[in-house]
């Protein structure tokens, strides 16, 4: 049983600010601190913490960044097959003022590179249980990465997040598809605020189990031909929620890997399962240092 993961890793920069600076001007930062992150990265720790043998496939440029991401993967106990290039480790500037407003700039740097997948790569698809993609990675190595896992017995986790243009016929490839609402909408075509039900029929159309997950609300799981089923959300009190999304991602994998059962009813557990982990993840600050480990989420579902 293993779970792998291909994505993205970034260095998030994180400068508190009395306000966002406006186009010219300079500010003083209040403080500053940086992170982990990038969705490949939280999905990995999160898969890894949730119990899952993981693997990483990731690009990280030949510098202190890259250097900090590697060891912070390997010591969160995840077997990392990463790739260095020459360009940077991809880095996120982000300024959050006195309101909790932010302001980002991505530089996706190495990740841009992770193109044309090696024999050991596509060797490293093919022996997984679950492979999870995110969208942080050139399309076209999705693509390649989604054929290389159907032509073995590999289950296919997407989250199709940050939304783009997908080549088509990826996301009927896709076991099981995972966005939030507005990622939803955007695959459906819909507005935003479409009722999330008509929007799972549109994406289970497609042929593929889907999750949309909504918030506090909880997660509607879909398989084609049944009808949803609502996993209800853990009332909590939400302190960050961010990386709540990437968090719900990699618990989903490791539970789905856990079961190696691939009827509806164990994708609604691994679902709760993921529910679950992402309730916790919300109750405290960042991203990583959000996501919970196994017996945390065990003993939180008591
Ligand atoms: P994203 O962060 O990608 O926009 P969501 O906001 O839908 O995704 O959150 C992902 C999951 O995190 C939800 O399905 C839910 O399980 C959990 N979650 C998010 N916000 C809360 C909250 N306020 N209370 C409890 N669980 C939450």
């Amino acid at each position: 049983m293993s779970v792998l993961v291909l994505g993205s890793a970034n260095l998030d920069l994180v400068y508190d600010v009395d306000r966002i600076p406006a186009p010219g001007e300079t500010v003083l930062a209040r403080g500053f601190a940086s992170f982990p992150g990038g969705k490949g990265n939280n999905q990995a720790i999160a898969a890894a913490r949730c119990g899952a043998d993981v693997r990483f496939v990731v690009a990280l440029g030949r510098d202190a960044s890259g250097d900090r991401l590697a060891e912070e993967a390997r010591r969160a106990g995840i077997d990392l097959r990463d790739r260095r290039c020459d360009a940077p480790t991809g880095t996120a500037v982000i300024y959050v003022d006195r309101g909790a407003e932010n302001s980002i700039v991505v530089d996706s740097g190495a990740n841009a590179l992770l193109t044309d997948l090696t024999a050991a790569e596509r060797d490293d698809i093919a022996d997984a249980d679950v492979l999870v993609l995110q969208l942080e990675t050139p399309l076209d190595t999705v693509a390649e990465a989604v054929r290389t896992a159907r032509a073995g017995a590999t289950r296919v986790v997407l989250n199709a997040a940050p939304s783009a243009d997908l080549p088509p016929g990826l996301l009927g490839d896709a076991d099981v598809l995972v966005v939030n609402e507005h990622e939803a909408a955007a695959l459906a075509g819909l507005p935003a605020g479409a009722d999330e039900r008509s929007l799972l029929a549109v994406l289970t159309d497609r042929g593929a189990a889907a999750i949309i997950t909504l918030g506090a609300a909880g997660a509607l799981v879909g398989v084609p031909g049944a009808a949803p089923v609502l996993v209800p959300g853990h009332r909590v009190e939400a302190v960050d929620t961010t990386g709540a999304g990437d968090t719900f991602v990699g618990a989903l994998a490791a539970a789905l890997d856990r079961s190696g059962d691939r009827t509806p009813a164990s994708l609604v557990d691994a679902a709760a399962f993921a529910t679950a982990a992402a309730a916790i993840a919300v109750r405290r600050k960042g991203a990583v240092p959000s996501i919970p480990t196994l017996e945390e989420v065990l003993d939180f579902r008591g």
